[in-house]
């Protein structure tokens, strides 16, 4: 993926998340000087096996787990120092070195605990299926231009004014849900101070550090969470996480020019899952669905609910593939269709007579609407020791040239199984 062109590359869940964004990235650090995290926070967990070993990162990039590439969270993040740390602390323990390779943005907006606690006790979070982990409300303060940043741990005497007008508006909140609870002040304050000074040892300007990278010529991955059908504007809103999910948004999350971006890597499941309410058009509430999140192991990494699962959409992945302008897509979870006898691609939206090509805004029409199915033979067999193109079924291979020429997108990586071996360069660099 990198090359002397080709240096600054993004990589974007291309579906509702989950969609092994880690897996991708952890295969793609080994070639990259900087790894960079630039939206969402702690609800992100990614997953990465390697050996016998697995890691669920929530906020530090995946990237950490190859020594000598720098990796840092972006000033797009809402940054939670609690979890931070206790992730620093565990990777250190498995002899992962951290010291001096981790950056955090002055300017990232920091979780509060009592963004946790107004998260918990929202029944609006719960209806949209939130993790809880205070990211929404976190992002709603920094609109509501009342976030507190990394830089304002700096001034202890603003920081309070700061943490005084956030408790408020926390307790303002509390009380409108019917809540008991109550954020406190000089708790909030003990919270703060005490892992202030670890985390101002990690700040910077964020974005002068990756300019200076990229003018000297280092690749840097910028490595997205959530999907592009999370997106606050570009998905089903208002079932959608609180941040720009899409390419735009790693841009301005890193605080590197959208000029700087030179390809944008989708990934994508080889069907589709989603986390939470909202529309799902290809959902299958059935014994095959049920039979897909057990094959695949379907159950979030971070709150083990159990993700609702469908064919593969095309509608969805070319919609993200315009939206994040896509130069490849890396289709994973092959293997989790190894044993079915047939599968089946969406290929439009039926909405009366009509066919829908183009995902709509409307969720009303999304929730009506009946998916065109094509369906293909299944392979009835195992894709997991595949390594080249050529290993796969034929029927396998049939079924990701169709899933490409349907997205209008060249796959680029094809993974069949959970471990940093188990995947396909389609076009392998010398
Ligand atoms: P992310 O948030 O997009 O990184 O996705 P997660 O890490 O939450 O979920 C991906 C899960 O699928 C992890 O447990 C991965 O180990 C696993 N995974 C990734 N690629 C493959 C694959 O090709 N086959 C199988 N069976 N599992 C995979």
């Amino acid at each position: 993926m990198f090359d002397t062109k080709t240096r600054t590359v993004v990589i974007v869940g291309a579906q509702w998340g989950d969609e092994g964004k880690g897996k991708l990235v952890d295969v793609l650090a080994e070639r990259a000087d900087w790894v960079v995290r630039y939206q969402g926070g702690a609800n992100a967990g990614h997953t990465v096996h390697i050996g016998e070993d697995s890691f669920v990162l929530h906020q530090i990039p995946s990237g950490i787990l190859h020594g000598g590439v720098r990796c840092a969270i972006g000033n797009g993040v809402v940054l939670d120092p609690e979890t931070l740390f206790t992730e620093i602390d565990e990777l250190v323990k498995d002899g992962i070195d951290v010291e001096g390779r981790l950056y955090v943005s002055d300017r990232a907006h920091l979780v509060m605990p009592y963004h946790k606690l107004v998260d918990k006790e929202s029944e609006a979070s719960k209806a949209i299926g939130t993790t809880g982990r205070g990211i929404g409300p976190a992002y709603e303060d920094k609109a509501g231009r009342r976030g507190i940043r990394v830089v304002d741990l700096r001034h202890p005497g603003r920081l309070r004014e700061l943490v005084q007008r956030g408790c408020d508006t926390a307790n303002m909140r509390l009380e409108r849900f019917g809540s008991a609870q109550r954020a406190d002040v000089e708790q909030t304050m003990t919270a703060i101070e005490r892992v202030a000074p670890r985390l101002l040892a990690l700040a910077d300007d964020l974005g002068v550090l990756l300019h200076r990278a990229v003018k000297s010529g280092a690749s840097v991955l910028m490595e997205g969470a959530q999907g592009s059908l999370l997106d606050v504007d570009h998905g089903t809103y208002p079932f959608v996480t609180s941040s720009s999910t899409t390419v735009g948004g790693a841009a301005t999350g890193a605080g590197l020019a959208p000029t700087a971006i030179h390809a944008a890597l989708g990934i994508v499941k080889a069907y589709t899952t989603r986390v939470g309410n909202g529309p799902l058009p290809t959902e299958l509430d059935t014994e095959l669905g049920e039979r897909i999140r057990k094959l695949g192991n379907e159950y979030g990494a971070t709150t083990g609910r159990p993700r609702r699962c469908g064919w593969f959409d095309s509608v969805v992945v070319r919609y993200a593939s315009r939206v994040n302008g896509l130069t490849g897509l890396a289709v994973t979870k092959l293997d989790v269709l190894d044993t079915l006898d047939r599968v089946a691609l969406c290929t439009g939206y039926r909405v009366g007579d009509d066919v829908l090509q183009e995902f709509p805004a409307d969720i009303t029409a999304l929730e009506q609407l009946s998916p065109v199915y094509e369906w293909m033979d299944g392979w009835q067999q195992s894709t997991e020791s595949a390594r080249t193109i050529a290993d796969l079924p034929r029927a396998a291979r049939a079924y990701l040239d169709r899933l490409e020429s349907l997205v209008d997108t060249p796959i680029r990586y094809v993974s069949v199984g959970t471990r940093r071996d188990q995947i396909i360069d389609v076009a392998p660099q010398g």
